[in-house]
């Protein structure tokens, strides 16, 4: 991806979907950003479960997807401001930055997923 400082650096989102709450706010705010028709999305949160797994523990869990529709709010991000996606997000687990970066930051906990272009 062109990013606003440099061609060389690679820019993602980085979502710790331990805490989403599947509230669909990312999804309304890139629709709106993107203006973007019924049934089309920019990000779309998706949930498996609940299942109890073969070791006897429930899950239920919610898991936030970028789709190809994605250009990570290119706009905003040329203009200093986060993608309206991480801007909105009600629980505070979408994060823009530096692939490295969020790299790092994956690394800090488990459930923790990174989108790139
Ligand atoms: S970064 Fe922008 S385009 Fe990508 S999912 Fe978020 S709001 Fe939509
Ligand atoms: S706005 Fe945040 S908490 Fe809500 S569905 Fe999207 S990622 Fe999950």
């Amino acid at each position: 991806m062109t990013t606003p400082d440099s061609k060389e650096t690679k820019y993602g989102l980085l979502i710790d979907y331990e805490f989403c709450t599947n509230c669909h706010t990312c999804e309304v705010a890139c629709k709106k950003t993107h203006d973007l028709p019924i049934g089309q999305y920019g990000i779309k949160t998706l949930e498996y479960g609940p299942v109890k797994n073969l070791t006897g523990k429930w899950e239920w869990t919610y898991l936030p997807l970028p789709t190809d529709l994605c250009d990570l709010c290119a706009d905003r991000v040329a203009e200093g401001r986060l993608p309206n996606c991480v801007h909105h997000c009600q629980a505070g687990v979408m994060y823009y930055g530096m692939v490295e970066e969020l790299a790092a930051k994956a690394a800090e906990k488990p459930k923790m997923v990174l989108f790139t272009k």
